[in-house]
């Protein structure tokens, strides 16, 4: 059976630096490695080195589009990935940002790296992607994603913005909707399908 990340406390294989995979291979039926690497508005500002250490992180990544995006692609063509995976490095330039909305121990962005002490920057594993579908609200491609693939843990935050997706070794299929409070923090709610229905017109039903 393909497993796609360790076994918790499992040894992982760390990839030498001579072999990494190359950021041109094809990572899915529409994706490189390269779309899940080399992306995000941080990484456009200053294109530093972003490609994992881990063999795992470049297996959840074959995981994420083989169960997620590849169908969603599929489905509603022209995904517009905004973040995926974030090597330290880019994940400190993120947190540079004024309002930098990710926290690395626990939304996947992280895949299944390694800290210093061998411990996994995110106990979750797996790995996180923001994305849209443009000319698509997100309501309308989170509820097919919720219904259709096998996600981990996916976060909506309007229908105008990118929303959250992993997959990982939890499986919880859990849908959370963060609501921004005057405060400017988010804040967290578990939300099923039927919150889509309601939010999305009666008139545009995805089939
Ligand atoms: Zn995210």
């Amino acid at each position: 059976m393909t497993r796609y990340w360790p076994r918790r406390g499992e040894k992982q294989s760390r990839v030498a630096e001579g072999s990494l995979l190359s950021p041109e291979e094809r990572c899915g039926q529409h994706f490189r490695y390269r779309d899940l690497i080399e992306v995000g508005s941080t990484w456009e500002q200053h294109r530093i080195d972003n490609r994992p250490r881990e063999r795992a992180t470049y297996e959840a990544m074959a995981a994420l589009c083989t169960k997620v995006l590849d169908p969603v692609q599929t489905k509603f063509g022209g995904l517009d990935l905004t973040y995926a995976f974030a090597s330290p490095a880019l994940d400190k330039l993120v947190h540079r940002r004024p309002s930098p909305n990710t926290t690395r121990s626990r939304d996947q962005h992280a895949g299944c790296e390694l800290n210093s002490k061998g411990k996994p920057y995110c106990s979750r594993l797996g790995l996180g992607v923001d994305f849209r579908c443009p000319g698509i609200g997100s309501a309308a491609v989170a509820r097919w994603v919720i219904e259709n693939t096998a996600f981990d843990r996916l976060y909506f935050y309007d229908d105008s913005r990118p929303f959250h997706v992993s997959v990982g070794p939890d499986n919880k299929r859990q849908a959370t909707l963060m609501t921004k409070l005057p405060s400017g923090r988010l804040m967290p709610r578990r939300i099923s399908i039927s919150y889509f229905d309601r939010v999305l017109p009666t008139a545009s039903p995805i089939v």
